[in-house]
This record gives C-alpha cells, sequence and structure tokens, in this order.
C-alpha cells in the first residue's frame, strides 16, 4: 500500500527549479477540476489531469489527491525520460 504522504517533486529538468502543483477548479456540470505540476523558473508544466480521468480501481471515488499523485507521477517520470 502507497503511504499517503505528501507528493515529492523532483526539480525541473530543464532549469533545476522547484515545481509546484497547479489547480483549475472545474465547472460542474461542463468539466472537472484538473491538477498539473508547473516549473516556477522555466514555466515547463505537464498536461492538465483531469479529476474524472484518474483510474479508479475497484470503483474508488476519484479525488483532487488521486489527480495531484498522477501529475506527480507524470512530472517525476518526465524527469527519468529526459526532455523530447
Ligand atoms: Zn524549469
Amino acid at each position: 500500500m502507497k503511504k499517503n504522504t505528501a507528493l515529492v517533486l523532483k526539480q525541473c529538468p530543464c532549469c533545476g527549479e522547484k515545481a509546484d502543483f497547479k489547480y483549475r477548479s472545474g465547472s460542474w456540470g461542463y468539466y472537472s477540476a484538473k491538477h498539473a505540476i508547473q516549473c516556477s523558473g522555466c514555466g515547463l508544466e505537464t498536461p492538465w489531469i483531469d479529476d474524472k480521468e484518474v483510474a479508479t480501481p475497484k470503483g474508488k471515488p476519484t479525488s483532487a489527491e488521486q489527480a495531484k499523485a498522477e501529475a506527480a507521477g507524470i512530472w517525476n517520470r518526465r524527469i527519468v525520460e529526459n526532455e523530447a
């Protein structure tokens, strides 16, 4: 089981600056809230992760925390993959 601790974001692969979470509130009935990671230095960012698009095994309800975790995973994987 994963521990529900604070998500750790790696430094930006481009400039080495700190990355932060971004949040875009949704409009109920139109689109849901989204989360992404953006570098505070150069602005590199992950795609927006829609709360609804996060996989939900066993029918668990999606949550902002899951969307943030997904965004953090994308960000941290990007470091490993290097820039395209
Ligand atoms: Zn950067």
